[in-house]
């Protein structure tokens, strides 16, 4: 049968807006839902053709390749293939059409979500998640960082290859099933004649038993081992994200696919920084003639020292913002801010020579603060800020 052109598919005009086609592919697979058209060929074929249509015009690389080549131009070596499985089509446009359908799983990662889901195949176990929790400094996610982790893990059995077989001639066909992986049991009674099939106990449906197991993994397919992954975290990252590996955790039993690795991100606690948001806090001391003459002062940034420049006459808890000296923003341009909180320190270790300075200047008329002077924060929101941020 031909293929109908995508944008009669979708019941759109060739210059439809990106929005315009999302709401159409949805429309037309809410009414072709398999959910809503249990065992309706025609409905799944058309929840098919909808799909198809969807994914390239949705994808304006695509579209624009079809445009100007049609079906033609969608074949060759192409990353387009069309959908053969529903439950690809879920796991492509979860976004779309919810979870809903069989076991689609979407995740989220960093903001963005994984369209891909991992299928049981026909063969083998699929094998198990694994989690680890990685701790990073603020400086590692200031610029993002590469890491290798050690993971005991789940590998795949070398000796024989995951088929949990002591050689290729130890699997032998099920002798129960005869290799079809079903029991057929035909029962008669008055309505006629019942065909059975269930899945075979003997080979649990593989059609195939293991007449002699593999001595290293004992037919699992796997053993247990230890495993180096690199990943790379991206700059920006905080508390609480994560990150999937695809394939990276425990290997499946007798050739199934092996189980994603989520590694969770944790914030190590600064020596000097506090984190909010993508801004970066710091409390610092200042002395009080610095504070009363002005001065330029070196201080710690989280890529490196840097100068900060105080004005004659800041007042204590002045907060000073040091621009784009914060965080990298994750999947985004641009960075937070530093925010210096300016304390000045009142002396604890003074010698006789400074007390006589200081009780000399105490009684100078202009070192004390007079009726209507202000004190740094009268700025409230600022100061509720550092108030959670401190507390
Ligand atoms: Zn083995
Ligand atoms: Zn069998």
């Amino acid at each position: 049968m031909p293929k109908r052109d995508y944008y009669e598919v979708l019941g759109v005009s060739r210059n439809a807006t990106q929005e315009e086609i999302k709401k159409a592919y949805r429309k037309i697979a809410m009414q072709y839902h398999p959910d809503r058209n249990p065992n309706n060929k025609e409905a799944e074929e058309k929840f098919k053709e909808a799909a198809e249509a969807y994914e390239v015009l949705s994808d304006p690389e695509k579209r624009s390749r079809y445009d100007q080549f049609g079906h033609e131009g969608m074949r060759a070596g192409y990353d387009f293939h069309g959908f053969t499985d529903i439950h690809d089509i879920f796991s492509a446009f979860s976004d779309i059409l919810g979870g809903g359908f069989g076991s689609s799983i979407f995740e989220e990662a960093f903001g963005g979500r994984s369209t891909r889901q991992r299928r049981s195949t026909s063969v083998g176990t699929p094998g198990s998640d694994l989690k680890i929790r990685l701790k990073l400094s603020l400086e590692e996610i200031a610029t993002g960082v590469e890491k290798k982790l050690k993971i005991k893990a789940y590998k795949t059995c070398e000796l024989c290859g995951g088929s949990g077989a002591r050689s290729t001639s130890s699997r032998v066909i099920c002798p129960k099933c005869n290799g079809s992986g079903e029991i057929r049991q035909v029962s008669r009674s008055v309505f006629g004649q019942f065909v059975n099939i269930s899945t075979c106990d003997q080979c649990g449906g593989e059609g195939r038993i293991i007449k002699d197991l593999c001595p290293e993994c004992r037919g699992e397919g796997r053993v247990q081992g230890e495993k180096t992954v690199k990943v790379n975290i991206p700059a920006g990252v905080a508390e609480g994200n994560y990150l999937t590996l695809r394939g990276q955790g425990n290997a499946g039993k007798r050739g199934g696919p092996a189980g994603d690795l989520i590694i969770i991100i944790e914030e190590e606690p600064h020596k000097y920084f506090v984190r909010q948001g993508d801004d970066i806090m710091l409390d610092l001391l200042i002395s009080f003639p610095e504070a009363a003459l002005g001065a330029d002062i070196e201080i710690p940034t989280l890529t490196g020292k840097a100068k900060l420049h105080i004005e004659p006459g800041t007042q204590s808890g002045k907060i000073l913002r040091m621009r784009d000296k914060g965080l990298p923003h994750l999947n985004g341009y641009g960075r937070g801010d530093q925010l210096v909180r300016v304390n000045i320190w009142t002396p604890t270790r003074l010698t006789q020579k400074d007390k006589e300075l200081l009780r000399e200047l105490m009684n100078r008329e202009s070192m004390k603060p007079r009726e209507g002077d202000k004190s740094a924060n009268s700025d409230k929101s600022f100061f509720e800020k550092f108030k959670e941020a401190f507390s």
